[in-house]
């Protein structure tokens, strides 16, 4: 049965709507969710047009309203394999950010310091001679590229294309880098290349789905809408989380581990060792398909239930417990997030997870998956098309023979191609900038203002008078405002592309209205580029030899040819009118591919491999002979880690973990769904969240106005107080200043809001991905007449943070 729902603003309140129930091995019910503009009935809508969601990974299948050339609404897909209909809630509102007043409708230069209107022409050219001179003065390595997981495949490609093989520098990174490097380089250490092993699917199926500081109530709610319908029908399944907030998955989990932040390698470690203990082991699985077995049993044999309980602060018998239930499982789903990814040793934790499925052999059947999930709609798009730095479609810049595989398609020189080291990832990005050498940055579709950390620090790297900052974006965000050159980009509903969801379903979304003004696609912007900097290929042809999305799909698609995300097998028109469909997508699977090493081959051969893994305590990179040594047949790889303590932890002066994260409300720094209403009236502030035995030693008292200070700055915040684990707090991260009056970072009247004024530079040692999880910190409340906070505030503004 279908049911089909006019949402209403109710649904703030309603957050997964009605529950749609069904049993192990059914097909989740239809429940088309859809809301319109207020005066707008679906008999007035003229045309809907085919899209998925925006605002995080789930890859939500939608089409969009449009009314009198405008959008007037969105509406689930019901045919749709990954949410059978249904929108979350920041799709149903979000789209009215499109229609902002405020949107940036035409190209801005700074002339005696202010920001002034501009035509392309002038903007173009600024940027353009500036490239020229210093590839002249400096070389390549003088430009780094910035850029999102928010835009379209066909975009990254182009960008990937021109960075890598007409500009040739190595400085190429995603804002993926903050969100899911850890996602890929965990993929790529155990099964030697990207790509998600599992499927949405897999909820169907699964009889235990463990839930990894992935709080995926509010980050993926379509999905866990799926898992609601699965905890509401026959024969549920049992849910384990490990997080240390008292989350929706931690209310409807079977079991909940809360360990102290910093310590999930030790957790992780603790669980195979008692599912080695108790023979939870399928060792013919191990033998055939999988080599270290015996180094990581050496490795985990240190970590008992009783020394990890002391670690993690968790009770043994807690720990215990999740391993019989992962243990007990025959069906068995993980999924992963920020809560690894963002913390100590992340490549290292996320890791153990992959193991716990080799060790169980449940693997790429129904209900036997993994997730290494995905932040930003488009972040898949980022790694697989080398806009992230590695090479396009998972090329290993290590192996010469991929290389000049990559140039023969380029038609270049295979020197040309950046490859004498690794990709320069983000916070080096920042580094070099800082240090001068890279002179040159282009920022597109994303804030580090606001989303790096130690953020007094970006705004000064940024700031420097040699920098020409170029900023591609649809608002003027803080990063804009530092900018040299704002470029106005049209955004989803306004420009036609392919994007890619966690499950690795491929997406088409179609362009409904026209950009305002004068704003122009970003694939547009990346080709005009080129063409006035005369990028061309070995024989002097055009290096970029497309005009529009489809023919850059095309680009792509035999950039894909033989790799393990390929494309051939998609068209426009095949993506038009059904579901997404899953890669890899080719003559061999002409419908797509629902579970990756379904036959336990893995894509790690030594010759195909994505890269040759690195050392997961230290970082250090693998070369080809010792990958060749530890794994000449290309079998999937059990790493071991040890637990070493996070670099900041509590002492006397910052007794508490600050941890930062997100609301359901609001994606990244709210340039989006700060502009939507409903969203921004939901959660229109920062707060921080405390346990009641943290409050009430400091004297803080529901609501109260408080004081969080690191090492690096203070932000003010209103106190809730949760069932946060004692000595834990939380700050939602998505608080910048574009709409305060105080510019691009906070004064002396505005304090400061955004989390990332406290977080350090510090990141994993595997995926560069920066912590934003294990800050020390302390926390006071504001005297009533506000009076400590602006003291304090401006003490910081002066510079002296403790
Ligand atoms: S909010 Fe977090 S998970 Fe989502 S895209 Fe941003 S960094 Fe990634």
């Amino acid at each position: 049965m279908t049911r089909r729902s006019k949402s209403t603003p109710d649904r703030v309140a309603d957050l997964w709507g009605d529950r749609t129930p069904y049993g192990p091995g059914e097909r989740w019910p239809v429940r088309v969710d859809m809301h319109l503009a207020d005066g707008v009935a679906e008999t007035d809508v003229e045309r809907w047009v085919q899209t998925a969601s925006i605002l995080h990974s789930n890859g939500d299948a939608l089409d969009i309203a449009v009314r009198d050339d405008r959008i007037a609404g969105v509406r689930g897909r019901a045919v749709d394999r990954v949410n059978r209909g249904r929108v979350g809630v920041k799709d149903l509102y979000g789209w009215q950010a499109n229609a902002s007043p405020d949107r940036l409708t035409r190209p801005l230069v700074r002339e005696d310091g202010e920001l002034v209107e501009t035509d392309w022409d002038t903007a173009m050219e600024r940027i353009v001679g500036r490239t020229n001179e210093l590839l002249e003065e400096q070389g390549p390595s003088a430009i780094g590229f910035y850029t999102t997981g928010q835009l379209f495949a066909e975009e990254y490609y182009t960008l990937g294309v021109i960075a890598h093989g007409g500009i040739r520098t190595n400085h190429v990174d995603g804002n993926t880098r903050l969100c899911t490097a850890t996602a890929a380089a965990a993929l790529k250490a155990s099964f030697g290349c990207d790509g998600q092993p599992g499927s949405y699917a897999d909820i169907d199926h699964a009889d235990v789905i463990c839930l990894y500081g992935h709080n995926m109530a509010e980050t993926q709610s379509v999905t866990w809408m799926r898992i609601l319908d699965r905890l509401a029908g026959d024969d549920p399944p049992q849910l384990l989380c490990v997080d240390p907030r008292p989350t929706p998955v931690a209310e409807h989990a079977t079991l909940h581990l809360a360990p102290r932040p910093g310590t999930n390698l030790a957790l992780m470690n603790g669980l195979i060792h008692e599912l080695l203990a108790a023979g939870h082991v399928d060792h013919d699985y191990v033998d055939q398909h999988t080599v270290g077995y015996a180094s990581l049993e050496q490795q985990v044999a240190d970590y008992p239930a009783e020394r990890v309980a002391e670690i993690c602060d968790v009770p043994a018998e807690q720990i215990r417990a999740a391993a019989r239930l992962i243990g007990s499982a025959e069906r068995l789903m993980s999924t992963v997030l920020q809560g690894f990814y963002q913390s100590n040793q992340a490549t290292a934790a996320a890791v153990q997870v992959n193991n716990i499925h080799l060790l169980r052999g449940m693997l790429g059947r129904p209900g036997c998956g993994v997730l290494q999930m995905n932040g930003q709609p488009t972040a898949q798009n980022t790694r697989e098309c080398g806009a992230d730095g590695d090479l396009a479609a998972f090329r290993n810049w290590s192996n010469s023979a991929h290389v000049e595989d990559l140039a023969r398609i380029w038609n270049v020189d295979p020197m040309d191609i950046p490859h004498y080291t690794a990709p320069t990832h983000a916070m080096q990005i920042m580094r070099y900038v800082e240090e001068g050498s890279i002179r040159l940055l282009w920022v597109s579709g994303t804030n580090p203002a606001v989303s790096l950390p130690e953020l007094r620090r970006i705004r000064s790297i940024l700031s420097q008078e040699r920098l020409t900052l170029v900023v591609q974006d649809i608002f003027l965000t803080e990063t804009a405002q530092l900018a040299d050159v704002v470029l106005p980009a049209a955004t989803w509903g306004e420009k036609t592309g392919t994007f890619t969801n966690t499950d690795r379903t491929v997406h088409l979304s179609e362009k409904a209205v026209e950009p305002p003004g004068e704003a122009r696609p970003d694939l547009d912007i990346f080709i005009d580029y080129a063409r006035r900097l005369g990028l061309k290929d070995k024989d002097g042809e055009p290096l970029i030899t497309w005009h529009d999305p489809e023919s850059a799909f095309e680009a792509w698609k035999e950039c894909t040819r033989g790799r393990p995300c390929d494309y051939t097998g998609f068209t426009y028109d095949k993506l038009r009118g059904g579901s997404g469909i899953q890669w890899p997508c080719n003559e061999a699977h002409p419908d797509g591919t629902e579970r990756l090493y379904s036959d336990g081959k893995f894509w790690a051969s030594p010759d195909y491999c994505e890269n040759y893994g690195r050392d997961l305590v230290t970082g250090a990179p693998k070369d080809a002979t010792e990958y060749k040594a530890m794994n000449p047949e290309g079998k999937a790889m059990l790493k071991g880690a040890e637990y070493v303590p996070a670099h900041e932890c509590p002492d006397d002066q910052y007794p508490l973990h600050l941890i930062t994260g997100r609301t359901i409300y609001h994606f990244h720094t709210r340039t989006k769904t700060g502009r939507a209403p409903e969203l921004q009236s939901a959660a229109p502030e920062v707060w921080v969240e405390i346990s009641a035995a943290d409050a009430a030693a400091a004297g803080i008292t529901d609501g109260d106005g408080t004081l969080i200070t690191t090492p690096r700055g203070r932000v003010r915040a209103a106190a809730r107080i949760t069932g946060i684990r004692q000595g834990v707090i939380f700050l939602p991260f998505h608080y910048g200043y574009w709409d305060s009056a105080s510019g691009p970072g906070p004064d002396e009247d505005a304090p400061a809001t955004a989390a990332n004024e406290l977080t350090p530079t510090d990141w994993d040692p595997v995926s560069k991905q920066p912590i934003f999880k294990t800050a020390a910190a302390r926390i006071t409340r504001i005297a009533d007449d506000g009076d400590t906070a602006r003291s304090e505030a401006a003490t910081a503004l002066a510079g002296g943070a403790s």
